[in-house]
């Protein structure tokens, strides 16, 4: 399976089994899996889940060998591990979710459940659309409220997104250290070869999972 998936560095530091899906990684999904019905949302749910059909956009588990997966295809997938803990979550950030604040949420759900410092989380952050090709208009930015995350675009009334600093900012303000935020990969769009890309009408999603290990 290695070459269908990139791996951060810092969650492989701290001996995590992940892996941010290439092209095809939605047919190599690894042992044991759990995923949900995703809405754009913010929704943070424990697995395993009490039934498949279940909606949210956040998974976390703390069953060691059982993994929290989402499917992509631009928007970002975000790995959450509080080794500590032993927890481990798999978020899914299109804009929708950016603007609901899903990464924020989550790491406020999981210290309450877990009774968790935030410093002790680890995010990664893996390939989407980029700043360089995710234009979008006058509602998505006033959706999203927080105008820092938009650069220029080459015609009036719209934007270019920075999907990346946006959740970064979150992860940030709901107390992860800086040091603890990190990207994996490149943009969907610009990498036909690597990635599926939803904005080039691509078919397909690909999967990214993380889980603790058994022992
Ligand atoms: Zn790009």
């Amino acid at each position: 399976m290695s070459g269908t998936f990139e791996r951060s560095p810092a969650l492989e530091a701290l001996g995590i089994d992940h892996g941010f899906g290439l092209r095809g990684s939605d047919r190599a999904a690894p042992g044991r899996v759990h995923r949900a019905r995703q809405v754009h949302g913010r929704e943070l749910r424990r697995a395993p889940l009490e039934s498949p059909g279940v909606e949210a956009d956040a998974l976390w588990t703390d069953a060691p060998g059982e993994a929290v997966c989402v499917a992509t295809a631009d928007c970002v997938p975000i790995l959450l591990v509080d080794s500590r803990r032993r927890a481990v979550a798999a978020l899914h950030a299109g804009w929708r979710g950016t603007a609901a604040c899903i990464a924020a949420h989550a790491v406020a759900r999981l210290g309450d459940e877990l009774g968790a410092d935030p410093a002790d989380f680890v995010a990664a952050l893996g390939p989407h659309i980029g700043v360089c090709c995710y234009e979008v208009d006058e509602p998505v930015r006033e959706a999203m409220g927080d105008p820092r995350s938009f650069r220029a675009a080459g015609r009036s009334g719209h934007y270019m997104l920075d999907l990346f600093d946006c959740n970064r900012r979150q992860l940030l303000f709901a107390g992860l250290p800086p040091a603890n935020v990190h990207r994996v990969g490149g943009c969907t769009a610009c990498d036909p070869g690597r990635y599926v890309s939803y904005r080039r009408r691509d078919a397909g999603r690909m999967l990214h999972y993380v889980r603790m290990p058994s022992t």
